[in-house]
């Protein structure tokens, strides 16, 4: 399915203002089922649901000043972080003392490892640390970075390509913000980590979704890139091991997709951030290695967060030509300037050390997804290909929609995921969330006993 420019069947969309005045359908969490679902879950907050978002709708502009909004047409096309959302709601209920189990958190459940914590714990001692520092990142850890690059991924990148941002996070929006302008077309395989078409559009661009289900063990062909590929298309998204699905493309298929941007001038925007977990046979490829010529072409992203547990400390990188690093570095001066010096300090710690503390991590999820994914195929009607990276499993639920349970009828797996939420107190994400309805995510990066708790309120409800 290749839905240039157009995110959600007509009908299902809340279409708002995108970007420079354009209207864009918004993908994700619009749909009018999630957004009630939202809506509840989000009951309160400043923001409220996406359809929503501002609490002042179109209609209070003054008609006789059309121009004149509230919330800018930009930021009003932002919709609210899905994944974040479920995972807020998850913990406010347990909060107030409900026994509810999240399946949400897009984050590992261990500590930091003790080194790096006391990497931190000095560098917050030594006032050198206390002042600004030059926006693009500390140079030892841009450094550590190159080496680390080589290490892990097997290619040399000089420590001047390396522009340290405030998590991985930064780095999608600044490389989008760097090579797309208004009207290109980015490639973004689906289903797609919530943020990537929040960051194509907000750089002014369309994401274009090629869509691969699970049955194609959710990777796309190069034959779908290239029956999405205009002479508009500037960009492909490839995230390998993937959020939300958990697969993780092969050597082969890497090097075929790479082959096919580089013939084709296509930017490649490699988002490596769950390099070290990958399960049974699979391997991580780093495109780079796969495909050396498209060096000019392709910004890597990573960060520290998923391989170190440091998702709260804010460091993530980019790697790309130096132009383009170069023109990130300048936004990144003005945005955020230098990511908070006791962080990069942690975060030198961690990419300088081995790979002993996510090598145990690895083994844990290694045993939870197993559990999941076998109890999750016990359910009738949830069809679940392995997952063979991150932290994820991604079922097909088409199965069970459409089915009465417990006197209501869910059409969608927003509707399910809210039917799950209400009855059996068991947070999941819904497939609206990373692309079309009928999937839903579920991290396995909790622990085991809540684990088989929570897959077994779900197998009794849907029994
Ligand atoms: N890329 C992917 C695919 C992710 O799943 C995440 C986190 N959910 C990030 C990037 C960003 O991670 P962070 O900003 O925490 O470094």
């Amino acid at each position: 399915m290749v839905q240039p420019g157009s995110r959600k069947p007509p009908g299902e969309e809340c279409t708002r203002p995108g970007p420079l005045g354009r209207t864009r359908p918004s993908v994700i969490l619009v749909a009018p089922h999630v957004a009630t679902l939202l809506a509840t879950w989000t009951a309160g907050s400043p923001g409220g649901s996406p359809c929503h978002h501002s609490g002042v709708s179109d209609e209070t502009i003054n008609p006789t000043t059309p121009t004149r909004r509230r919330v800018s047409a930009r930021l009003s096309a932002i919709a609210e972080s899905a994944t974040l959302a479920v995972d807020a709601k998850a913990k406010a209920l347990k909060a107030a003392g409900r026994p509810v189990i999240g399946f949400g958190a897009g984050e590992p459940d261990f500590p930091t490892p003790q080194y790096i914590v006391e990497a931190a714990v000095a560098a917050a001692q030594d006032p050198v640390n206390h002042r600004y520092s030059p926006a693009k990142g500390l140079p030892a850890l841009r450094e550590a970075i190159a080496a680390k690059t080589l290490r892990d991924s097997g290619y040399e990148v000089s420590p001047d390509h390396v522009l340290v941002t405030n998590g991985g996070k930064q780095a999608v929006y600044q490389a989008f913000a760097a090579v797309v302008d208004p009207g290109d077309e980015v490639l973004l395989p689906s289903p797609y980590w919530t943020t990537y078409p929040e960051a194509i559009a907000l750089a002014g661009g369309t994401p274009v979704e090629v869509f691969a289900g699970s049955d194609q063990d959710y990777l796309v062909t190069v034959e779908q890139l290239e029956a999405a590929r205009t002479p508009r298309t500037k960009a492909l998204l490839f995230c390998s091991p993937s959020n939300p699905t958990g697969a993780v493309y092969s050597p082969e298929q890497t090097a075929a997709i790479g082959r096919w941007a580089h013939e084709h001038g296509v930017w490649v925007v490699t988002d490596e951030i769950y390099e070290h977990l990958v399960y049974d046979d699979a391997v991580f490829t780093p495109m780079l290695r796969a495909v050396p010529e498209l060096a000019d072409t392709t910004i890597v992203l990573n960060g520290v967060a998923k391989t170190y547990a440091m998702t709260g400390w804010r460091v993530g990188w980019m790697v790309g030509p130096a132009d383009v690093v170069k023109a990130a570095v300048n936004l990144q001066s003005h945005l955020t300037s230098n990511v908070a010096n006791v962080s990069q300090r942690a975060a030198l710690a961690a990419v300088s050390g081995d790979l002993s503390a996510v090598e145990t991590m690895r083994a844990a999820f290694d045993e939870r997804r197993r559990t999941m994914v076998r109890m999750l195929r016990d359910i009738d009607g949830v069809e679940v290909p392995t997952p063979r990276g991150a932290f994820y499993a991604y079922p097909n639920v088409e199965g069970v929609l459409g089915r009465t349970i417990r006197g209501r009828t869910p059409q969608t797996s927003a509707e399910l995921a809210a039917l799950i939420l209400d009855e059996v107190e068991v947070a999941v994400v819904p497939g609206e969330a990373f692309g079309p309805s009928g999937y839903l995510r579920l991290s396995y990066a909790l622990g085991m006993d809540d684990l088989v708790e929570g897959i077994g309120r779900i197998q009794e409800l849907l029994r």
